[in-house]
């Protein structure tokens, strides 16, 4: 109903725009062309699609588009072998590490592009017997531990699946295995998984699930205890600075590791039967062949991981369409371009929809179109590896973007089925409902809140959601680009997906025939998600006031320290407790005058099509307290032993990754169990909560 300053066309008729614009051939076309060719970071392919994502920006009309180059170290296989080398002759096994070719799909012939790895794996040459450890989490480790297993000098062999892979690693490693190997099991996304939308659970290419030969790539970095480049923890990883030697860096593992296929597991698991203890029933696999013993194996098996280390440029593709009122402030929209082969929905699902975001958003700015604050595209390079793209940008651009940075909407893999899903800052959640609701979802011709809301719930920790209100919005843990600005720039942060049944994950097979065939076959869901984002980043880019709800914030908060108490203690958090609803009564204060401050300004607008100097100025302060409350939660001393997080409120898990930790240095402290650590963090915890507060007030005015 308003058009901002400079701006020809009202916020209204830009929606319907946003809406109407989106096409779903033109998201097909530029997934065919991202998916072409591998274009793992760092290579001349990634260099060469950075290009073409910067010139498209450029067509579309936002000629401020630049590529930035960041050096972080990266890793490259050379050899690898995975094989049983002593015991019984009949047990020898010289394992693939290949996966096979499927006729039907084209690229997958391309597989000796990017041979089956991990990122940030550890160069080694080792030999011992095998011990199987479940999922690899921490409390697999402890629970064999606790039995008297001795890990010393043993090989791991635990499959994908319950925490984020690079903890896996790291357990064997602090348990004194010598090596580590992770497989895809077929019961987890493989054809034995329970299958959520009645196809027939097959593996690919007859389904979407794993198929024998394939392989799951992927970092094995150390992602709870550092974010990017593992060399500059805390700065820009630019060309001429002082980098950490290799050695010295706590974010990568040690021992070497490699991922492989269930077919390539089994042999190894069929060596391990009758040694040891058999595993309890929810430990075993799906594979029927063999019993799932711990072991350890009498075999030997030998691990080759010879792996080139070095410091070599990543490309950002940073694209600026410049704000009128108040073009010091900053939406940022990212999405990681790098795969670890054709990324089809990991991540060029959400590039093709970045794209076609900016072509919808280049035709606006041709209708005359302006937004109130300045838009950011990032295409990220090297997310992959350990979110090193959008990190080191971070670092690089702290102190502006602490000042000029309102919000970050990340998309990763846009597209893998019809189920809608986000994670948020709290604040943002009550924008994530609205805009839902007015985009319709493809199959139902509901809205996609509509069918967001009424399921199907899927796991256990999701049968809350079918009694709920309103449709659940997780927590920000880890895993995708938001981390650096939420983490440790306290900029608030949502991730939107449409997720489904997704069985090729960093696979050879996570190509364009498989979304074709399964993912999205008419690309509706990239036209929905498009249409979701660009609705997002034109209200938080164009309304006057920031539409950020505080007390959905506090409302949570109040929930995490009442959360505090599932782990079991008998233990109550008063401090914490009355910082937590001070603030509640804080948000609730101030929402009222923002809310009253909202209707001022509709009214000024109808009136005299403008606001005045005084109002404007008032709009200002109000939407900086709105968009920057949530750094008065970070901790500049970070958590302890992983510095670099500074959020008080959230942190992806010590032991988990992909999942978040609310109140983690406190839960950290009840589960180390130390009470004089317990009573710090608390002070601490309750100190930011109320600090938080603080800046809503106002307060931050004087600070900084
Ligand atoms: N998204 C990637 C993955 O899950 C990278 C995560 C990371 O290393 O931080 O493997
Ligand atoms: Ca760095
Ligand atoms: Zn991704
Ligand atoms: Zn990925």
């Amino acid at each position: 109903w308003f058009r901002g300053v400079g701006s020809t066309i009202s916020l209204k008729d830009a929606k319907h725009i946003m809406i109407n614009t989106p096409s779903n051939d033109s998201i097909r076309d530029y997934l065919y062309k991202y998916t072409s060719e591998s274009h793992l970071a760092g290579t001349e392919s990634d260099k060469a699609q950075a290009e073409w994502t910067r010139d498209k920006f450029i067509e579309f009309g936002i000629s401020d588009s630049k590529i930035e180059t960041y050096w972080p170290l990266l890793n490259y296989p050379k050899y690898r072998r995975v094989a049983i080398v002593s015991g019984p002759e009949k047990f020898r096994y010289e394992a693939k590490l290949r996966e096979d070719i499927v006729d039907e799909d084209k690229t997958s012939k391309g597989q000796e592009d990017v041979p089956t790895f991990h990122g940030y794996s550890a160069a080694g040459n080792v030999t011992g017997p095998i011990v199987y450890v479940n999922y690899g989490r921490l409390q697999d480790f402890e629970a064999l531990a606790a039995l008297g297993v001795d890990f010393t000098g043993t090989i791991a062999l635990v499959r994908y699946g319950g925490v984020f892979r690079g903890l896996k690693v790291k357990a064997a490693q602090d348990f004194g295995c010598i090596g580590t190997l992770i497989y895809s099991d077929p019961i987890d996304d493989g054809p034995l998984n329970k299958d959520e939308t009645n196809n027939p659970a097959e593996s690919y290419p007859e389904g979407p699930w794993r198929s024998p030969s394939s392989v799951q790539r992927g970092s094995v970095q150390f992602l709870s205890l550092l974010a990017g480049d593992p060399l500059t923890p805390g700065y820009a990883a630019k060309e001429n600075v002082t980098r950490l030697p290799l050695n010295e860096t706590i974010s990568i593992p040690k021992i070497p590791s490699l991922p492989i296929s269930w077919e390539d597991a089994l042999p190894l698991l069929r060596a391990l039967d009758g040694h040891g203890f058999r595993a309890v029933a929810e430990w075993r696999g799906g594979l029927t062949e063999v019993g799932y013993y711990i072991g350890p194996s009498e075999v030997e098996v030998n691990l080759v991981n010879d792996i080139e280390n070095k410091i070599t440029p990543i490309w950002n593709v940073i694209s600026r369409i410049e704000g009128t009122e108040e073009k010091d402030r900053a939406v940022i929209l990212g999405n990681h371009r790098d795969a670890w082969v054709f990324g089809a929905v990991d991540p060029s699902s959400g590039s093709s929809a970045m794209l076609e975001l900016a072509r919808t958003f280049g035709i606006l700015l041709k209708k005359g179109w302006r937004p109130r604050r300045t838009i950011i595209f990032a295409s990220w390079d090297a997310e992959e590896y350990g979110l090193v793209g959008s990190t080191e940008w971070v670092e690089d651009h702290a102190e502006w973007l602490d000042k000029e940075g309102v919000v970050y909407i990340n998309v990763d893999t846009a597209v893998s089925g019809p189920h809608f899903s986000a994670a948020a800052s709290p604040s943002l959640n009550q924008l994530v409902y609205d805009i839902t609701a007015q985009v319709t979802d493809p199959q139902t011709q509901k809205s996609i809140y509509d069918v967001w809301k009424t399921g199907p719930f899927l796991g256990a920790e999701d049968m809350a959601m079918a009694t709920a209100k309103k449709p659940k919005i997780g927590v920000l843990g880890s895993g995708s680009d938001f981390v650096g600005f939420l983490d440790y720039l306290g900029i608030s942060s949502v991730n939107l997906a449409f997720a489904g049944d997704y069985g090729v994950y960093h696979s050879n097979y996570d190509s364009f025939h498989w979304m074709e065939k399964f993912g999205d076959p008419d690309f509706n869901y990239h036209r929905a998600l498009v249409q979701i984002w660009g609705l997002m980043a034109l209200h938080l880019s164009s309304d006057i006031v920031l539409p950020f709800n505080t007390v959905d914030y506090a409302v949570e908060i109040q929930g995490y320290v009442k959360d505090l108490n599932k782990y079991g203690f008998p233990l109550s958090f008063p401090k914490l407790e009355s910082a937590a609803s001070v603030l509640r009564q804080i948000s609730e204060d101030f929402e009222g005058s923002v809310v009253e401050l909202r209707q001022r300004v509709h009214d000024k607008i109808k009136s005299k099509g403008a606001l005045s100097d005084k109002l404007e100025k008032r709009v200002k302060k109000i939407n900086d307290r709105l968009a920057k409350f949530e750094r008065g939660l970070l901790d500049p001393q970070g958590i302890k032993g992983r510095t670099w997080f500074k959020h008080t409120v959230y942190a992806p898990g010590l032991w988990t990754g992909y999942s978040g930790q609310t109140f983690p240095s406190l839960a950290e402290a009840i589960d180390a169990a130390d009470p004089s650590l317990i009573t710090e963090t608390e002070t601490r915890a309750a100190k930011y909560v109320n600090e938080a507060g603080r800046w809503l007030e106002g307060t931050y005015d004087e600070k900084r």
